[in-house]
């Protein structure tokens, strides 16, 4: 899957995006992930990328033609999902993940100062809005590095066969529930101990009580 994300702060990726899975994810070819520096498509001498709201107010609203050029030079001919991340999208649940995660190509669009001015979703250059929650951050990057890392476990060969994401929290194989809880060694700790069942070597009590402590 290629993925290619549009941003004022590119190095903000480069911790999680080089790490654990997702490193794997890219060093398999399974993610190819493009960072683009919006400033590159700023106006003038000063790369700008924003201005004052109409109506006035406190803030800054990114500009519809940066944003727009910017999305037109990455979607020559061929068409990524363009998905821009906001507190005002769709809340973003593990069955909208498992969708992204059979397109080919995603773009995502990531905000900063008070968003993106509306004309970009209006016009067409976004095809769906996520949020990631009901809260408010400082920019897209977080919202689109979750997506990202969400969406490469569902990808066929990122996670070992022991780790697959068939059986996890919210899959449709545990009717979008909670997983079970987890223990391992030792035994006991400060006085706490195992559930015994997770003891006994019966691995049909254990299938029935991990059934049993879904949430
Ligand atoms: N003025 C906006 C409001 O009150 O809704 C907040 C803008 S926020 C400071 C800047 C950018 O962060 C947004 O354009 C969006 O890209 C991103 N963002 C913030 N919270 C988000 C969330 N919960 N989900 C997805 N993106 C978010």
């Amino acid at each position: 899957m290629r993925i290619d994300v549009l941003t004022l702060f590119p190095g903000m990726f480069s911790g999680p995006m080089n790490e654990s899975i997702l490193r794997r994810a890219q060093e398999e070819k399974i993610v190819e992930l493009h960072l683009y520096d919006l400033r590159e498509f700023g106006m003038g001498n000063h790369r700008q990328v924003d201005d004052s709201p109409y109506g006035g107010g406190a803030g800054m609203v990114m500009r519809v033609d940066v944003l727009v050029n910017a999305i037109e030079s990455i979607s020559k001919g061929e068409q990524p999902h363009r998905i821009y991340l906001s507190p005002r999208g769709k809340r973003l649940t593990q069955s909208k993940v498992e969708k992204l995660a059979k397109k080919d190509w995603l773009l995502f669009v990531c905000g900063h100062y008070e968003g993106v001015d509306q004309r970009v979703v209006e016009g067409g250059w976004i095809d769906e809005e996520i949020s990631i929650g009901d809260y408010v951050l400082t920019g897209g990057e977080l919202p689109a590095m979750v997506l990202i890392d969400a969406i490469a476990r569902q990808l066929p060969g990122v996670l070992g066969k022991e780790e697959s994401s068939a059986e996890e929290s919210f899959s449709k194989a545990l009717d979008r529930r909670c997983e079970y809880p987890h223990y391992t060694r030792p035994e006991e700790f400060r006085g706490l101990g195992v559930p015994d069942i997770l003891l006994s070597g019966n691995h049909t009590a254990i299938k029935e009580w991990r059934q049993a402590h879904l949430e």
